[in-house]
């Protein structure tokens, strides 16, 4: 695999830039290596700057829904360029994309738009403790919610792929409002409830996508949302990830319970930098400058990004493509564990509408502790067969793999070829490796 302009411009990054990345897991650090570098896409492929061409299964973590530079994305956002970037006024577009998303979310009265799916996190945790009045919050280990200082406390796969427990720059101040539970584990939850009364919030990935993708069983959920309701703690449901992925709208609504306030981002931007957090009016009035809790943005609701989101959303809409999603990420699932079984690798497949993610294990993964039983060597190995086979993984064994809807017959064709040949590789390179510790 030619990777030669990679590597030239992955030294000349690291100059100006730290570790040549602006995000830590592009850097491949977990699999090692030099990370490609893109130099162009279009629908369901990227491009990188050897001209290698892969099929995209990480989409920029999720936006990409689909697929690059669809037609009629492109053609909004032309339109709206030749109309000036950002005025610091409001504009038509916001209120488009508000109606648009609101519609989609039963529990959402009104929706503030901010840059990014930390922000509207960030947001969404300061609003629930200016309506309750309360100040601490509830997060599951192996849940991402971005970097903002009170949430990375066991923070999933960014971290995990590096091996780090937490941040260092983090005050203990700031996490001191930050109970851990486990996900799946109601227990743990009620026990946090039983012993503190100044609780405002507990924050879940209805689906969970930051550990590799694990699904809360419906028992967890509605207790979880029962508890809540009971003691007069919000529900915040992050679904940046989970947004307009596996229906039109939300998860929560597919798993039957809704949120009291909702986080969205990637999907809902298209590509551009765009962050949601809604809540039905009660508690969206809260907000300045309806009322006293105060968030604000230079950028928020620029008519790029709403341009782009709009021209996303409407086309998702028309293409209604979750049942063809959630029928290929079977086909993958199914190629996966045929592939796994025919070589002898131990593995599980997770799936979720669009989103899936094999774990090297032969343990049931169900929270941040099994998924951390995973073999990252076998991952890694996996990775880069995938790679040379042309297709672009996220690189890291905690990451969800994404569906678009640009994906094409002929796409999941050479996707089955490459698992095929990676799980090979990954079985010769266990037997070596076994061999090896037979000889010590
Ligand atoms: C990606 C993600 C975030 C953070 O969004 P950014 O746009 O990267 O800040 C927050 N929560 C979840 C569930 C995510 O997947």
């Amino acid at each position: 695999m030619k990777l030669e302009k990679s590597i030239e411009l992955y030294n000349k990054g690291q100059h100006n830039l730290v570790g040549a990345v602006n995000s830590p897991v592009r850097a491949f650090k977990s699999v090692g290596g030099v990370p490609v570098f893109i130099d162009h896409a279009k629908g369901s492929k990227v491009f990188d700057v050897d001209g290698n061409e892969y099929i995209d299964l990480v989409l920029s973590y999720g936006p990409m829904i689909l697929g690059h530079r669809h037609n009629k994305v492109e053609k909004s956002i032309k339109k709206a360029l030749k109309k000036g970037y950002t005025f610091g006024a409001s504009t038509n577009k916001e209120i488009k994309l508000a109606k648009i998303v609101c519609d989609a979310f039963p529990g959402m009265d009104k929706v503030r738009f901010v840059n990014s799916g930390t922000e509207a996190v960030l947001s969404a945790i300061r609003l629930a403790r200016a309506y309750t009045g309360h100040n601490k919050i509830i997060k599951f280990s192996g849940c991402y919610h971005g970097h903002t200082d009170a949430l990375l406390v066991a923070a999933g796969s960014g971290l995990a792929t590096l091996s780090l427990p937490g941040s260092k720059g983090v005050p203990d101040e700031a996490v001191k409002n930050t109970l851990i539970a486990e996900f799946n584990n109601l227990e743990s939850v009620r026990q946090h409830i039983n012993a503190h009364d100044d609780i405002a919030a507990v924050i879940l990935e209805p689906i969970a996508g930051n550990m590799g993708v694990v699904q809360p069983t419906k028992e967890f959920l509605h207790q979880l949302r029962k508890i809540t309701q009971d003691t007069g703690i919000l529900l915040i449901l992050d679904e940046v990830m989970t947004g307009f992925r596996s229906k039109f709208g939300g998860a929560q609504e597919l798993l039957g319970i809704e949120a009291d306030i909702t986080c969205l981002g990637k999907v809902i931007g298209g590509g551009f930098p765009v962050g949601a957090y809604g809540a039905r009016n009660e508690i969206m009035s809260m907000v300045a400058p309806l009322g006293g809790m105060y968030q604000a943005g230079t950028l928020s609701g620029n008519p790029i990004a709403m341009a782009c989101g709009i021209a996303t959303l409407k086309e998702l809409k028309r293409q209604n493509p979750y049942k063809k999603f959630n029928k290929n990420a079977i086909k993958i699932k199914k190629m996966l564990i045929s592939s796994a079984k025919k070589y002898g690798v131990p593995v599980q497949v997770n799936h979720f509408g669009s989103m899936i993610n094999p774990f090297f294990t032969d343990k049931d993964v169900t929270d941040f502790k099994s998924a951390q039983t995973c073999d990252t060597e076998s991952f890694k190995v996996f990775f880069w067969q995938m790679m040379e086979h042309g297709v672009f993984l996220p690189p890291s064994q905690f990451e969800a793999w994404f569906l678009s809807s640009a994906l094409r017959k002929r796409d999941l064709r050479k996707i089955e070829e490459a698992i095929d040949s990676s799980m090979a590789k990954v079985a010769e390179k266990k037997i070596i490796k076994q061999n090896h510790q037979n000889d010590d």
